[in-house]
């Protein structure tokens, strides 16, 4: 008999961690192992904004796929369609023809995009903040911005390169403005004739409060923190145009600003809508609690694609974030061998436990279990939750002395801005 295949389409959260737990669990011969991903590493995203605060290296907060799950087989490339009714994903590898992959179970866990709104100048000149590309090209965008600002004797340009927006006050956007700040602030010192005065830093948001994961009050408290730090909070405000980097806010506010950073939530992966998959009015996949594609037994999704029925508040569906990504992995990769061995599966269940965010070095803000923590302690909780969840025991100690070099020595503040364009010095020589 043939050996069962299975697909794992997207290596991030879900897509790594149920292939970990399967490939310990399964048996010898039991089943095939694919995961196909744009990137052959995982990115552990809560560690994004302290990369690219440069407190730690850009290469530890990504994981090797092919390292870490050595007996599955690793494909490198674009799924651009999962089909049921046949039971094939159409895939792209970086390189080289198409091929149809054919599958017996499917884990469908591509993670979600930016939501990007129709604003004028927003696709040309925002930057969005999810991958490890985003936080070190924004790293050395904004030390590249100093870098401008300290060597132009033209008020104007000094003032557009000093003025960054962020629009979105979830933890993505908070937690980056505010260890970039943190950064800018602390290296300033090192660019003459430059103050903290100059930098403006501004976070844009729609709604009448920032971090609703950490809750109300710690909500309110965190904005207090950011404004003493001379940041301005703009709620209920929306971005309106971005036209030639030309800031047009909604309360009738203009200005340039040669930052802007786009973090106003995420929507799911737009793959889930290429094929067949069952979705419900938010482009969400529709899954039972056992995390099963509505009506099938051998198609599974989790994470922030999927609609998955939070049982600890009936009615509703669970966030889209970390904390559920990891835990709905283990369900579904014991679920799905459940299912391949003929046992009964058992349904997701995860009382959400708050949330741990970062505002700078040594400052911090946390709701867990109801209670509240503010400044030091809650930056303390940060870094050890997060170092416990980072997957690996090397990337967790090469973080570790990361986070120990960094007590002794001053941060980087070199911007590698000229890293994307490798062949620039290269191409001028030939013509000269
Ligand atoms: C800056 C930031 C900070 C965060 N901080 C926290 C936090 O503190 N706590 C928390 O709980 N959550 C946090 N989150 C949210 C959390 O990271 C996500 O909810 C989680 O990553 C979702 O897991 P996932 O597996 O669904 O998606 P992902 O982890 O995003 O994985 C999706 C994978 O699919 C791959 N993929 C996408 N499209 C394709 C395709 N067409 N073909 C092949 N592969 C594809 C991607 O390359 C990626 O590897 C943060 C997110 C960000 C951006």
């Amino acid at each position: 008999m043939a050996v069962p295949r299975i697909l794992i389409v997207g290596g991030g959260y879900v897509g790594m961690y149920t292939a970990l737990r399967l490939q310990r669990r399964l048996r010898r011969g039991e089943a095939l192992v694919t995961v196909a991903d744009l990137d052959s590493y995982m990115t552990y995203q809560p560690f994004l904004p302290e990369a690219a605060a440069g407190s730690i290296e850009a290469r530890h907060v990504v994981v090797p796929l092919r390292r870490v799950l050595n007996k599955c087989q690793i494909l490198s490339g674009r799924v651009t369609q999962v089909r049921l009714g046949d039971r094939k994903a159409e895939f792209t590898p970086h390189q080289g023809p198409d091929l149809t992959i054919d599958y017996d179970y499917l884990v469908v866990a591509p993670g979600s995009i930016s939501r990007l709104l129709p604003v004028p100048g927003l696709a040309e000149h925002g930057i969005g903040f999810k991958t490890i590309e985003e936080a070190i090209a924004l790293r050395n965008h904004v030390l590249g911005r100093l870098d401008i600002a300290a060597s132009t004797p033209d008020p104007e340009v000094r003032r557009k390169a000093l003025t960054f927006v962020f629009v979105g006050g979830g933890y993505a956007g908070v937690e980056a403005l505010a260890e970039l700040e943190d950064m800018a602030a602390d290296a300033l010192k090192y660019f003459e004739g430059l103050s903290h005065e100059d930098m403006r830093w501004i976070l844009v948001e729609a709604t009448d409060r920032i971090l609703p994961e950490v809750g109300l009050d710690m909500g309110k408290w965190t904005v207090l923190q950011l404004r003493e730090r001379g940041i301005e909070v703009r709620m209920g405000t929306l971005l309106k145009s971005a036209e030639g980097r030309r800031i047009v806010l909604s309360d009738g506010e203009e200005f340039d600003a040669d930052t802007l950073v786009w973090t106003a939530g995420v929507k799911p992966n737009p793959l889930v809508g290429a094929g067949d998959l069952p979705l419900d009015k938010k482009g969400r996949i529709r899954v039972d609690p056992c995390l099963r594609v509505h009506d099938t037994g051998f198609a599974f999704a989790a994470g922030d694609c999927a609609a998955v029925p939070d049982l600890t508040r009936p009615g509703e569906f669970c966030p889209p974030n970390a904390q559920h990504a990891v835990r709905q992995a283990r369900t579904l990769a014991d679920n799905l061998l459940a299912a391949l061995r003929g046992h009964s599966q058992r349904p997701y269940r995860h009382k959400y436990a708050g949330s741990v965010a970062s505002l700078g070095l040594y400052k911090g803000v946390a709701q867990i279990y109801g209670r509240e923590l503010r400044g030091f302690p809650a930056w303390f909780m940060h870094r050890t939750y997060h170092l416990t969840r980072m997957p690996t025991f090397n990337k967790k100690t090469r973080i570790l002395m990361d986070w120990t070099l960094g007590l002794f020595f001053p941060r980087e503040i070199i911007s590698l801005g000229a890293i994307e364009e490798p062949r620039k010095e290269f191409t001028l020589s030939a013509r000269s």
